[in-house]
């Protein structure tokens, strides 16, 4: 064997040994990291001069703020690049806005787009509906994967939070001016005495943080497997 023979014969058993040391990192990291560089955006619904629902002193926005921030965490856990529209208690309206509510949305949606966001995921809570409770998620029509992703939520959420709600429709400007995949999410309601007690805590925060988690990671599979198929 000439010396140049022996060098390629090595080179050939190292590029095939190191195949068998990068496919099985490989197809670990996508079982530990299975939302590996997804960018989804995530949502705390209101702020700043908007409370969203109110029961006494408890304002709907701070806590739709710190169930955000566990999904945040949840979700990068798992890989993802997340995007937050605020990670305080503030609104995005400007001062020149006319109507504060609408300049607030607008710069949401402004937001996630400038971030090529895949997946949008607002979240908030609901009150008032005499005898109301449990999480839900509502989306619009507009594209086909609102209602896939609400559908994976949906089936999540009655395992996981043992909600008996069902997924709705929903026509809000935001939802109907979404062009990436994406839903909202009511994860309680804030009048209900026992939801109320839940939502502050921590543990429970967790729990829906888990629950949305995994019904992501099952909507990307899902729709892998129906792009390779
Ligand atoms: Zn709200």
């Amino acid at each position: 064997m000439k010396k140049w023979e022996i060098l390629l014969l090595l080179l050939a058993l190292f590029m095939i040994a190191s195949l068998f040391f990068f496919f099985p990192k490989a197809s670990a990291m996508t079982e530990e990291l299975p939302l590996f560089g997804r960018v989804i955006f995530v949502d705390a619904g209101h702020g700043g001069r908007d409370a969203g629902a109110i029961y006494g002193k408890l304002l709907e926005k701070d806590i739709n703020l710190e169930i955000s921030k566990v999904l945040e965490e949840t979700l990068i856990s798992k890989g993802a690049i997340v995007y937050m529209t605020r990670d305080e208690d503030e609104d995005l309206s400007s001062q020149w806005d006319e109507k504060k509510k609408r300049g607030d949305l607008y710069r949401r949606l402004l937001m996630y787009k400038k971030h090529n966001a895949e997946l949008y995921l607002s979240i908030h809570l609901n009150s008032g509906e005499s005898g109301g409770k449990g999480a839900e998620v509502l989306y619009h029509p507009i594209n086909p994967k609102n209602k896939e992703l609400g559908t994976i939520l949906m089936k999540h959420f009655k395992n996981d939070l043992k909600t008996t709600r069902v997924l709705k429709k929903t026509d809000l400007y935001m939802y109907r001016n979404t062009t990436v995949p994406g839903v909202l999410i009511e994860c309680g309601f804030l009048s209900n005495a026992n939801e109320r007690y839940l939502l502050q805590k921590e543990d429970y925060q967790k729990k829906i943080s888990e629950s949305i988690t995994n019904a992501v990671i099952e909507f990307f599979q899902t729709e892998s497997s129906s792009e390779t198929s």
